[in-house]
């Protein structure tokens, strides 16, 4: 079980390459396919040594092999990441038997999360062509994967949620987009009954620890726009893989 979280872990980080490429090209509207990866500055067409996740930055120093202009550390943190993740997808998901599709699902969800949260960073966006795949993914399963949440189990949290964020972004226009609402109703259709009750609980606490911080810091001003995104992925990751551990120790603890 080890060997195979490393394995996907290793491939985690090409995935994370990957990622590196949706989070520049999917705000601009490019395709992420073609043309081949290239140094935003130069053009310079990178080499298939060129590549390989993380190692190609540390032997290039940070710096385009052409132009000498810096690539940010954000490349290779985004796949150091998207490994890490992968493989404790891998064990975590392994770990309640083997099931490939649910961890296929599960592995695709978490890409999904890591570029959306940076998309949302740099753009304050969640684009559809993102959100609403995401949404598409967490139904389709809970049809036909079995370990994943019922089907109406997943349609009735997806709505039910993704109503309450809607009725709270039309209140208060200002502190949240349509795109969180559409995040918050593919995280319901994806974790289902009450996993997603603490990814929402978790996302909405750190957001709110974070953005009290960065005001006390003087980095933010109030009313000062803060993402949503990268805070509910994190609370659903969390809830993705930890949640039936905490639920099962809360219903010990209430007997
Ligand atoms: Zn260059």
């Amino acid at each position: 079980m080890y060997f195979i979280s490393m394995s996907i872990g290793f491939l985690g980080l090409m995935i994370g390459s990957f990622l590196n490429v949706v989070i520049f090209r999917v705000p601009r509207g490019e395709s992420v396919v073609t043309p081949g990866s290239h140094c935003p500055a130069c053009g310079h067409s990178l080499r298939a040594w060129e590549l390989i996740p993380v190692v190609s930055f540390l032997i290039l120093k940070g710096k385009c092999r052409k132009c000498q202009v810096s690539i940010s550390w954000r490349y290779p943190a985004v796949e150091l990441l998207t490994g890490m993740l992968f493989f404790l997808t891998t064990a975590f998901t392994l770990r309640l038997g083997i099931n490939p599709a649910r961890l296929v699902s599960n592995l695709v969800f978490v890409s999904v999360l890591i570029a959306l949260s940076f998309i949302d960073l740099d753009t304050f966006r969640l684009p559809d062509v993102l959100t609403l795949p995401l949404l598409g993914l967490g139904i389709t399963g809970a049809f036909f994967i079995p370990g994943n949440p019922s089907g109406w189990e997943s349609i009735l949290s997806a709505s039910g949620v993704g109503g309450f964020f809607w009725i709270i972004a039309r209140a208060y226009p200002q502190g949240m987009g349509l795109g969180d609402v559409k995040l918050v109703a593919a995280l319901g259709a994806n974790l289902g009954f009450p996993a997603i009750f603490l990814a929402v609980f978790m996302g909405s606490f750190m957001g709110a620890f974070v953005g009290i911080f960065l005001l006390l810091a003087g980095r933010k001003k109030f009313r000062q726009q803060i993402p949503f995104g990268p805070y509910l992925a994190l609370g659903a990751i969390f809830s993705l893989l930890w949640g039936t551990n905490i639920f099962d120790w809360y219903w010990t603890w209430i007997k």
